[in-house]
């Protein structure tokens, strides 16, 4: 496919596709490039997420409390498997990823979850600058 340069400040691609291409990838999936359409998305949300990380979502039934963050809780099942090896370090950041990706696309259209995210970091700074003070 023909390309153009990146606009360096702002990013943003200069207008290149003329027509509609879908793209089949080596290892699977498809890429469509259309012209007009600016920026990939997810649009299937919390459910796909569930689909694609099937093994980490089972996993995290099995921790001890149900509102498990897999970071420094007793009993957690994926801190378990990461482990033993039976879970890939880097399946989990993907996931982690994929879940901060979709947080993200909501929060654009739903105030409650941007207030909560502004409210979280809050409480993550505070608590960051307590543990700082001698
Ligand atoms: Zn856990």
């Amino acid at each position: 496919m023909r390309t153009r340069e990146i606009d360096q400040r702002s990013g943003e691609g200069r207008h290149m596709t003329s027509h509609r291409q879908l793209v089949q990838l080596p290892r699977g999936g498809m890429i469509i490039d259309t012209p007009g359409l600016r920026e990939a998305q997810l649009w299937e949300g919390e459910d796909a997420l569930g689909d694609v990380f099937d093994d980490i979502e089972a996993l995290a039934l099995r921790c001890r409390f149900s509102d498990c963050g897999h970071e420094t809780e007793p009993g957690c099942a994926i801190k378990g498997a990461l482990a033993d090896g039976s879970l890939d370090p880097g399946r989990l950041q993907s996931y982690r990823k994929l879940q901060r990706e979709l947080r993200a696309i909501a929060a654009r259209s739903d105030a409650r979850i941007r207030i909560e995210d502004r409210k979280r970091w809050k409480r993550l700074i505070m608590a960051a600058r307590t543990r700082a003070r001698p």
